[in-house]
């Protein structure tokens, strides 16, 4: 096993809890009936796949018809975009709005909605990484088939006002879908009191299994299936059904939003902590909003340091962060979403994402904060261009 000691990228993934585990044990064992199967094992399953949608409901404030189960946060926003965009084509309406800063399950899905010949506004997300209702509201027009703006951003933690931009597109008859995988245990949410009529969710996020997610679909709209095949999720969604990791996504869920303020009072605290010696370094900057964040989440740049460099010796300290998301750790482009608030390439490459969980302790973010200063003034001490930074010359990285 990883010799990492430190988890502090929980926005990339998190572990399974024990609850979550000890419910999937029993249906990866001797519970391994196919719920569709008439017999009893069988209906145990269905029984167990029924338990976990009505958990699922409960948590978002919805029906039990109105949960779909998938394999994951990714393919709920494809089948949200992708058939509501096919199902308003038909009533003339091939205009898309969402924001800049997207996670890239939603936007390569646009980009290719747009190479179908949709038309897609991205709204600016300003330098605190959050859109203005008012900029949804200007840009909804009379062909707009679907809103799409996500929850809480996975990079840098800013949380949108959803509810607001809901009362919008209920008043203007525009479908809203959010991409909620990071606000899901974090934030309360009621799908029907912020009028979202659909939002994808991830079990990896909150303690489940890898593999597992989410769509909500408000029952007033007919969504075409996303995978066909059999009768499975009310014949939207073929597929023998993952019971052991539905079931666990069920605890889950119920686990993450009976948590939501305790854990929030937790880690607020150790977010304070870490700003305030965080930002004791020289030319370093906090990313996204100071107050309308998800506490577990922090994103800083540090002028003069590689973030991937950064990485590699906080693993060497056992510690795991991200500089980014992890999709585009590894690549030399700068993230997206740091560009999108305005980050110049060169910073943005500097870039840190912590990422906490209920299991975070303070002897934990002590020991980060111990070791993070020195790494950066080492970085520092053997960059070529931090001389020229202090110096106030300005550059560009080729
Ligand atoms: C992780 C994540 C996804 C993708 O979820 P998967 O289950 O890994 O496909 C989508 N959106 C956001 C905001 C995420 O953080």
């Amino acid at each position: 096993m990883p010799n990492t000691k430190i988890y502090l990228d929980n926005a990339a993934t998190t572990k399974i809890s024990d609850s979550v585990l000890n419910a999937m044990l029993p249906w990866l064992k001797e519970g391994y009936g196919n719920p569709s199967s008439i017999y009893t094992l069988g209906r145990e399953a269905a029984v167990a796949l029924n338990t976990a949608r009505s958990q699922v409901a409960k948590a978002l404030g919805c029906d039990d018809n109105e949960v779909y189960f998938t394999s994951c946060g990714s393919e709920s926003d494809n089948w949200a975009l992708i058939n509501t965009a096919k199902m308003m084509a038909a009533k003339g309406k091939k205009h898309i709005i969402s924001t800049a800063f997207e996670h890239h399950a939603i936007l390569h899905t646009l980009q290719a909605l747009e190479k179908d010949g949709f038309e897609v506004t991205y709204l600016p997300v300003y330098d605190n990484g959050i859109v203005k209702v008012e900029d949804v509201k200007a840009a909804i027009r009379e062909d707009t088939a679907l809103v799409t703006i996500m929850y809480a951003n996975n990079e840098i933690g800013t949380i949108q006002p959803i509810p607001e931009i809901g009362e919008i597109c209920k008043s203007k008859g525009v479908i809203f879908h959010t991409d909620a995988v990071q606000a899901i245990g974090n934030v309360h949410i009621n799908v029907k009191e912020q009028n979202i009529d659909m939002l994808s969710l991830s079990g990896h996020k909150i303690h489940a299994q890898k593999g597992v997610g989410v769509l909500y679909v408000n029952k007033k709209y007919r969504l075409a299936p996303y995978i066909n095949g059999g009768a499975q999720e009310r014949g939207k969604r073929a597929g023998t059904e993952n019971i052991p990791a539905i079931v666990g996504l069920g605890v889950a869920i119920t686990e993450a939003v009976a948590g939501i303020d305790a854990k929030n009072e937790k880690l607020k605290k150790f977010q304070d902590k870490i700003i305030d010696a965080v930002m004791k370094i020289d030319r370093v900057h906090l990313n996204g909003d100071r107050e309308k964040r998800l506490a577990g989440n922090l994103n800083f740049s540090f002028e003069g340091v590689e973030g991937e460099s950064l990485l590699l010796q906080l693993d060497l300290q056992g510690i795991a962060a991200s500089s980014g998301s992890a999709c585009t750790s590894g690549s030399l482009d700068p993230s997206h979403v740091l560009l999108a608030i305005g980050l110049p390439h060169e910073v943005a490459h500097g870039s840190l994402r912590i990422s906490m969980s209920e299991y975070t302790t303070e002897e934990e973010i002590d020991r980060l904060l111990e070791v993070l200063p020195v790494i950066i003034e080492r970085l520092r001490s053997m960059s070529p261009l931090w001389e020229h930074i202090i110096k106030g010359e300005t550059f560009k990285i080729q």
